[in-house]
């Protein structure tokens, strides 16, 4: 399961699949090294290519002051030509098969494609532009290609089966013996068993995949420069700060609008300025704009793409012996079939609507109260809800903003919590270059005061990076390798203009912490092979420890250390802290329901029949809502099908549940160690010698168990969302 880069939020790197990203050529055998140094004599201008060599920076950083765009095609280009080398050689070795010759040799192949792979795909999300997307676009088919010739590699597959035939006799480890099972499924699962011609359809269908899948992430850039919508009084702001309002005249300005006011929407339904509009005809078309991008209203229309995305993913599950797309994905996960992920969400169902019925009933007598006569529209639920909050926690978000000031939360929030736990501290590191001048770069130091690898900070928004938040690589931990990882976390927080402090939501400030959960899982790893390194786990397990992290957000003495005023260093006042508390469960039923209705949406494009052609994307959705109990008007789907990034253009097809089996782990995995002495260096070293260290070297639930004594129960989720009236057993 190479799922390095693929394992974390909504990867890039859907080509990467089948690219290990975690190697290095300095221990690559010498076999290949012979026929490289012939063939680069030949081609001396290349030379010069940072791809070719391990960088020379700190635990192979990539070399930014080095690297240019013209250095990705060809590396790509050279990168699966020596993997193809090295791939050969093995299949090719007339010496009997072993676990060395054949499966270890694979974990150290492909080092130069790992190299350029995690450095384009990384910038491909975080800063790109035209000329990174034209190439994506030309590189996905023949990535998907370069993945099928190996996978389709009859002598290969031979070898590895034939040591996993006799892997009893073998006698390893329980990481390498879930390294051979991993890696023969592998094989079995891209079609290995297959005669020519079905895998022929498969190799077909993986690179009209691959194309798809980035022409619709491609297409959620364009959809948000074509849906900025445009405001050309100040007066129809109102209810914005001041703060708020320039940035947005900011905006138009740098997209040649002086003198009026953009707002650009981040890839979900709820957009968070509607909390702040009084003026409710902007607020609809805002929301209008938000919950109809893609579907034809602008130049980009993606429903095609999400009807034959799902079209030929049934397509290929039914090729490889699957009923559907789901029972292929999930086969992999906890869950292990769709069947378990539906029945966790749909027990849900109950409790959380009649949470959102109440809420509901609440933000219509607001409406009243306020003097309005209207329904309740999805583009109002924010704007009164946030006045519902305001009565009944007296709380006002921008006031606890100040509180949440960047540079604290980051450094007496997140480092301070992570140092209790685990010892470790952040050391900036000003002399390893970046790809952007935001991001700042920091050595991790492990409690002894060792090195434990980099982690690299980018925090704020800009036009060239994707939404949301995530966790990625440039390199993973690996003791074959001898590689300490390197490690990214990206957010899209706005940067306040020059000169003033960046003020974070507590919404921020969750994400901040859940990430850098992400990042330990990463930064802990202490595995043999590189593709078990760290997050590279399955799908329903892999936002456990970051959803775990979150929790610490408002643990009273983490807060008490970052949660002060941005003026004047007073810590948040008590009274404040207990509103902030007590409003964490408020609108619950909303954010659940949003979450269970796109995730039941996922499954159901997931479980249709081969063969089924969806024409109406709206009617799908709508019906699929309906079937499931939570098509609520008020409450839209988080996100609609033709901008589900998580489901159409990243690697959570089928899987965009397992935020909430993760959950079900994490709030009881926290609830428990608070009931056992809490934030301490004796319960951090605990979770991270069974949990966060083992990657997916060993099964996840005994990890789990092996931590907790005893398999997971949902009590603590529903304590955690405050979620009343369960209907779940
Ligand atoms: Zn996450």
């Amino acid at each position: 399961m190479r799922k390095t880069l693929l394992a974390v939020a909504v990867s890039a790197a859907v080509s990467l699949g089948a690219c290990s990203d975690a190697n290095d050529s300095s221990t690559t055998e010498n076999k290949t090294a012979s026929t490289e140094a012939s063939k680069d004599s030949s081609q001396q201008a290349k030379e010069t290519n940072p791809f070719y060599k391990p960088s020379p920076l700190l635990y192979q950083a990539p070399d930014f002051d080095a690297i240019e765009f013209k250095h990705f095609e060809p590396a790509f280009e050279k990168g699966m030509e020596e993997h193809m080398a090295e791939i050969e050689a093995i299949a090719n070795n007339s010496a009997e098969p072993t676990f060395e010759n054949t499966i270890v040799a694979m974990e150290k192949s492909g080092a130069i494609l790992g190299r350029v792979s995690s450095v384009f795909y990384n910038l491909s999300s975080s800063n790109s532009n035209e000329q990174i997307r034209e190439l994506q676009g030309k590189l996905a088919p023949k990535l998907a290609a370069h993945s099928d010739n190996i996978r389709l590699n009859a002598k290969l597959f031979a070898r590895i089966k034939s040591l996993h035939d006799k892997r009893d006799e073998l006698e390893l480890d329980t990481a390498s013996e879930r390294l051979l099972e991993d890696t023969y499924k592998g094989f079995v699962r891209a079609g290995a068993e297959l005669n020519e011609d079905e895998q022929q359809q498969i190799r077909d269908v993986n690179s009209q995949l691959s194309s798809l899948t980035t022409e619709f992430r491609n297409s959620l850039m364009k959809l948000t420069k074509e849906n900025v919508i445009v405001v050309d009084s100040k007066e129809e702001l109102a209810g914005l700060s001041d703060s708020q309002i320039s940035s947005l005249a900011s905006a138009a300005e740098s997209r040649d609008m002086p003198g009026k006011y953009a707002i650009t929407l981040t890839n979900t339904t709820r957009q968070s300025i509607l909390t702040d509009l009084e003026n409710r005809e902007l607020r609809q078309r805002i929301w209008e704009t938000s919950s109809n991008r893609g579907t034809g209203n602008t130049e980009t229309d993606t429903r095609p793409m999400v009807a034959k995305l799902t079209q030929l993913r049934a397509e290929k599950a039914n090729l490889l012996g699957y009923d559907t797309w789901g029972d292929y994905v999930l086969e992999e996960n906890m869950a292990g079939n769709p069947e378990a992920a539906q029945k966790m969400l749909r027990d849900l169902v109950p409790a959380v609507v009649s949470n959102v019925e109440s809420e509901a009933e609440e933000i219509r007598a607001m409406i009243e109260a306020e003097g309005e006569q209207h329904e309740l529209k999805p583009w109002d639920w924010f704007y009164y809800a946030e006045k519902v909050r305001e009565e009944k926690y007296a709380i006002d978000s921008d006031e606890v903003k100040k509180y949440f000031e960047f540079n604290r939360v980051l450094e007496d929030g997140v480092f301070y919590a992570m140092n209790q736990l685990f010892g470790i501290t952040f050391e900036e590191r000003n002399d390893i270059p970046v790809y952007q001048d935001d991001v700042v770069v920091y050595e991790v130091k492990d409690v002894d005061g060792s090195s434990l690898g980099l982690f690299y900070a980018d925090y704020y928004a800009r036009d060239s990076k994707r939404g949301g938040a995530w966790m990625s690589s440039f390199r993973t931990q690996s003791e074959l390798m001898n590689q300490k990882p390197v490690i990214l976390n990206n957010m899209n927080i706005t940067k306040a203009p020059e000169g003033e402090p960046t003020l974070l939501s507590f919404d921020e400030v969750s994400t901040m912490f859940h990430e850098m959960g992400h990042a330990l899982h990463g930064m802990f790893s202490d595995v043999k092979y590189p593709s078990q390194a760290g997050t590279s786990v399955p799908r329903d397990y892999v936002e456990f420890p970051s959803t775990f992290q979150e929790d610490w957000t408002l643990n009273p003495k983490v807060i008490a250390n970052y949660a002060k005023h941005y003026e004047t260093g007073e810590q948040i006042p008590d009274e404040l802290l207990q509103k902030v508390l007590d409003a964490r469960n408020f609108n619950q039923g909303f954010d659940t329901l949003e979450y269970i209705s796109a995730a039941l949406l996922d499954l159901e494009y997931h479980t249709v029949e081969p063969g089924t052609e969806i024409s109406d994307i709206e009617k799908f959705e709508q019906d699929a809502l309906e079937k499931n109990g939570v098509a609520i008007e008020a409450v839209p789907p988080r996100y609609r099908s033709t901008y589900f990034a998580h489901v159409f253009a990243g690697g959570y097809s089928a899987g965009y549940y397992a935020y909430m089996w993760s959950e079900v782990l994490a709030a009881d995995a926290f609830k428990h160690m608070g009931n056992n002495g809490g934030l301490s260096l004796e319960n951090g070293q605990a979770f991270r010698k069974e949990i966060l260290s083992k990657g997916s070297s060993k099964d996840p639930m005994q990890q789990y168990i092996d931590w907790r004594g005893q398999e997971p129960t949902v009590e603590a989720l529903l304590e955690r969302r405050g979620l009343t009236n369960p209907s779940i057993d």
